[in-house]
């Protein structure tokens, strides 16, 4: 697996690498935020009804390709399109060296098009900074959003998600010398997180609250840590991890003080590709392949992958 060394994500955020892309990344935030994002001090947001934000659709025609379904529509285009970041190591980065984008996520979006067209290798990727995922979705520019993507009920009330394929949890990097052991050690001090992320709201909400930093990619947050604009990082353990991965200097520490099940993200409008897509993920819980995956990215023994839920 290739890591991102330290120079190279330095020279990755300067140049901007955006091949492939639809979307070019900004280093500071423009999209508006989410639903779930109002910051502080602002109006309050809407309330949000409450729901079971891991149960999704159940499957109903397992894998078939009924006429007319959206699934129908990918497969006469040609290229099922992912919609992702190239920032987040293990997950979705760009490897420096073939300039592909790869991780566990994309080889999730790798699956589903090998059950539409036989052929992994059918994906187009769109890359998206975090804070489009939804409107992406939305507006048809991909068929999935596939990106460390956290399902809540606030974004629910947008698109639809998944059964969830990863539990992760929200965690701090600092400096390998840092005497800081938890988010609450950091109170008043610059913390970097990304905008149109669960972590920046979770952050707003700590008590005392840090001082906050936002980019536009989890690339851009290591590189404000690497500089100094920020004294550690906040976001999903697995995020962190990929940035350790390519710092020495940094160490992931304190407990995980939120919990961040991913799902895939899909557009209300096709209910049908998402029951499709929960096919897949049910076969590939099944089959190994989830685990074979979780392997080639995150190592170590592969734990349990998270069971379907449907509503
Ligand atoms: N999983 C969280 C989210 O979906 C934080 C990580 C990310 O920005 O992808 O917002």
């Amino acid at each position: 697996m290739a890591r991102t060394p330290l120079v190279v994500a330095l020279m990755l955020a300067a140049a901007g690498l955006t091949a492939c892309t639809t979307a070019e990344p900004t280093a500071e935030p423009t999209a508006k935020p989410e639903a779930s994002a109002a910051p502080s001090g602002s109006a309050a947001p809407a309330a949000v009804p409450t729901c079971d934000p891991r149960a999704s659709l159940r499957p109903t025609t397992g894998l078939q390709i009924p006429a007319g379904s959206h699934m129908q529509k990918i497969k006469d285009r040609g290229r099922l399109i992912l919609g992702t970041n190239q920032g987040t190591v293990l997950f979705s980065s760009r490897d420096p060296f073939t300039a592909r984008i790869e991780g566990f996520d994309v080889d999730m979006g790798r699956e589903i098009a090998k059950a539409i067209f036989g052929d992994p290798d059918r994906l187009a990727i769109r890359v998206i900074p975090n804070a489009e995922r939804m409107d992406r979705v939305e507006d048809g520019t991909v068929d999935l959003v596939i990106s460390t993507m956290t399902t809540n009920c606030a974004r629910l009330q947008r698109v639809d998600f998944s059964t969830v394929y990863y539990e992760a949890g929200q965690r701090v990097l600092v400096g390998k010398d840092s005497p800081v052991q938890r988010i609450e050690d950091l109170g008043g001090r610059p913390v970097c997180s990304v905008a149109g992320s669960t972590s920046l709201d979770n952050l707003q909400k700590v008590d005392p609250k840090p001082a906050l930093v936002v980019r536009a990619d989890y690339g851009a947050c290591l590189v404000a840590f690497q500089l100094g604009e920020a004294e550690a990082v906040s976001t999903d353990d697995t995020i962190l991890a990929g940035m350790a991965a390519q710092d020495p200097y940094a160490k992931v520490v304190g407990p995980r003080f939120t919990e961040e099940p991913y799902g895939i993200a899909i557009a209300k409008t096709h209910p049908e590709f998402t029951r499709y897509v929960n096919a897949v993920l049910e076969r590939m819980r099944a089959d190994g392949t989830w685990a074979r995956i979780h392997d080639r990215w995150l190592g170590g023994t592969a734990p349990q992958p998270p069971a379907a839920r449907y509503r």
